[in-house]
């Protein structure tokens, strides 16, 4: 285990905090006004994000980001990738001793974390053995669901009203709506940092529901902040036509930009808040901004989660795990194949960690 617990070493945090303070992270939560974080991002518009609208191939970012996985073979590249991305459930003393007196905050993305990537999005359930799991994993460390999807939607599919819920890649974030041993009740919105746009969002979804009737297997979400058009179900050869379609409709839009995920483009506010903003806010709001003695770790398989692994890359601290089979470019540290291993993962911390938190 020598090689790849170095290489933890090397990717979690350096300092030598004090212990944490068992119990302190639900308790000391300070509930924050909606408007401060919408004041912080409607003051940094993401002008450079909204530029998707000009140049590149849209196709071609679409078929990059929706992989067919059959190039992605194990071989040599792969060997060499795990060696770079180890598995997380492998490696797991590695992980338990890099948080060792350090409080553990847990980040989980949903679609392709804790539930399988289906074709049809509204039939992404989890299992009861991994709502278990999170369950368990909540009730020793504060514990945030991070989500494209609306806040509702995905409280509706995981069902803990014990956790902390960022929907709407960030957008929309809540605390816990339930009394649980650690922490009083806090049910008042966090964070809403784009609700100026919620018209336009309304707008553009009925806009683009309309035109997708025309390509046989398109899907519009409404995400109440964001947009999701899924091809998952859409013909290769239609996949041009799906984007330039897209891409007219925005043109309209300058305020809103579009992102690639698995089989998915995203629309939303030209705002900077996403993924690793809201991880960033969440530590905040748990009073542990600046503090050394926190091991955040952030699970997701998506392009999307970029953003959480690279404020933990950049923070110096935690660990950032990517849920895939194949071999991606990536800013996480670890690895798990799939939601069953991120399920396991998270039983064998619980275990690990003992009755620390
Ligand atoms: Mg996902």
């Amino acid at each position: 285990m020598t090689n790849h617990a170095a290489f933890a070493a090397e990717d979690a945090v350096t300092a030598v905090p004090p212990p944490a303070q068992a119990g302190r992270h639900f308790s000391s939560f300070p509930p924050r006004r909606a408007r401060d974080c919408r004041k912080a991002a409607l003051g940094r518009m993401d002008l450079a994000a909204s530029g998707v609208l000009r140049g590149g191939s849209l196709l071609d970012s679409m078929k990059a980001s929706s992989p067919r996985h059959a190039k992605f073979a194990a071989g040599a590249d792969h060997e060499d990738w795990m060696e770079k991305h180890p598995s997380a459930l492998e490696w797991i003393e590695a992980v338990v001793a890099a948080a060792k007196g350090k409080q553990i905050v847990m980040f989980l993305d949903y679609d392709g974390t804790l539930s399988p990537i289906v074709e049809d999005p509204d039939s992404a359930v989890m299992t009861e053995e991994m709502r278990d799991a999170v369950r368990s994993v909540a009730q020793h460390f504060p514990t945030a669901i991070v989500s494209g999807r609306s806040r509702d939607k995905v409280l509706n599919f995981v069902k803990l009203e014990e956790l902390y819920y960022a929907g709407s890649h960030g957008m929309d974030i809540k605390g816990p709506t339930t009394v649980s041993n650690h922490k009083a009740k806090a049910d008042e919105v966090l964070c809403q940092p784009a609700t100026d746009f919620l018209p336009v969002i309304q707008e553009v979804y009925e806009t683009l529901t309309a035109k997708m009737e025309a390509i046989p297997g398109a899907m519009v979400e409404n995400n109440k902040f964001c947009l999701s058009v899924h091809f998952r179900c859409v013909d290769e050869e239609e996949w041009d036509a799906l984007g330039k379609e897209v891409r007219a409709v925005l043109e309209g839009y300058p305020d809103l930009r579009l992102t690639k995920g698995r089989k998915v483009l995203e629309i939303r506010p030209s705002i900077k808040w996403d993924k690793g903003n809201a991880l960033e806010f969440l530590l905040e709001s748990l009073g542990y901004a600046g503090r050394g003695d926190v091991f955040p770790i952030y699970i997701g398989d998506d392009r999307t989660d970029e953003d959480a692994f690279k404020v933990l890359r950049n923070m110096g601290q935690g660990i950032g795990i990517l849920v895939t089979k194949f071999a991606k470019e990536t800013t996480a540290s670890y690895s798990l194949r799939e939601p069953a291993e991120v399920k396991d993962f998270l039983r064998k911390l619980v275990m690990s960690t003992g009755t620390k938190g």
